[in-house]
């Protein structure tokens, strides 16, 4: 019987169950036998695995989070613990190995295909959807959906209080999540790594709104351009003459990596999980699954890690009309 490694890897995120269940279940479906790593690179390097099968992902589909546990292991950057994880794989005769992971996990996995010749199959996933070469990364759809739950709550107070309300969402170093959410919940300005503003047009804009007669804002900051607290605390010193009241702020974390995965991001893990397995057993090696204008490819792994993926700035131009 055909083997299989299977890990997931970096930060967890809502659907990583769903691709667990799906990678499972379609290489069953297959002949073929999953190994799965605990935590990440650690379970490879400690030899930490389970056998799963098709009832043991049953029930996970909807729920948040990893069976199979993650972590950041930072042994994987030394050769002689990847030659030990190595080792452990070949223990276990398995023909490839299936990395669910970000751009991170794949640089990681892709010297073990570098090294060793080992079969190295990536499936995207992360809240930040920052992996060069897919327009997707499983956890995103859920991530911005979280976050934008959370405002609309904040909005109320927002709205009752006339308050600005600065609010700061994940993202690292790029602006995704804040480009989504601030379409979504309307906010009157969002301020992202990749287009940064200075500061005077950030209080120009509040102006701006003031003088239009808002009595609110929602102001969403990705985490990439500053601290929420720093800002509010530079706004409120700097327009403390302008009568636009205290500027507050919230910083959602990790709320938005968090429970269920939504619908679109069951179905997308899904279609993941079974493309990988289905591509490798068609016989294609060393790639990881992207997602482009709607399809399903893949694509070399170091693409993901080589270069920086950048935001289509469409949804900047359509809150700055929205919002007016
Ligand atoms: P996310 O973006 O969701 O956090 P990620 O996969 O990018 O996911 P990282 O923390 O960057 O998360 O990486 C996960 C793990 O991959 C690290 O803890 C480490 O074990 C391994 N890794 C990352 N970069 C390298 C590298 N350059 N060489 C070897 N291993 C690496």
């Amino acid at each position: 019987m055909k083997k299989i490694g299977l890990l997931t890897s970096g930060g967890d995120c809502p659907g990583l169950n769903a691709c667990i269940r799906a990678v499972v279940r379609t290489a069953n479906y297959y002949n073929i036998e999953v190994v799965a790593f605990k935590r990440g690179f650690k379970g490879l390097i400690e030899n930490d695995y389970t056998i799963l099968d098709y009832k043991s992902v049953a029930g996970i589909l909807q729920k948040g989070g990893t069976i199979l546990l993650t972590a950041r292991e930072p042994r994987f950057k030394d050769f002689n613990f990847r030659k030990i994880a190595y080792e452990n794989i070949q223990k276990h005769n398995i023909e490839a190995l299936f990395v669910i992971g970000g751009n991170g996990s794949f640089q990681g996995a892709y010297l073990l295909q570098k090294d060793f010749g080992l079969n190295i199959i990536g499936i995207p996933k992360t809240i930040d959807n920052d992996i060069y070469g897919t327009d997707y990364a499983i956890g995103f759809d859920t991530a911005v959906n979280n976050a934008m739950e959370a405002i609309d709550k904040i909005k109320d107070t927002t709205m009752s209080h006339e308050r600005i309300f600065i609010v700061e969402v994940m993202g690292r170093d790029s602006g995704f999540i804040a480009l989504e959410v601030g379409v979504a919940v309307g906010a009157e300005l969002t301020l992202i790594p990749e287009y940064p503003l200075p500061l005077h047009v950030i209080e120009e804009t509040i102006l701006k709104a003031k003088e239009k007669g808002k009595s609110f804002a929602i102001i969403v900051l990705a985490e990439g351009v500053a601290s929420a607290k720093e800002l509010s605390e530079l706004l409120n010193e700097r327009l403390k003459d302008k009568d636009v009241g205290e500027i507050r702020y919230q910083v959602l974390g990790y709320i938005q990596r968090g429970g269920s995965p939504s619908a679109y991001d069951r179905v997308m893990a899904s279609k993941f999980g079974v493309f990988a397995v289905e591509k490798f057993v068609q016989g294609e090696k060393n790639f990881m699954v992207a997602y482009e204008n709607g399809k399903l490819l893949t694509k070399p792994l170091e693409i993901s890690f080589n270069k920086v993926r950048i935001p289509n700035l469409e949804e900047y131009h359509i809150n700055n009309i929205l919002s007016m």
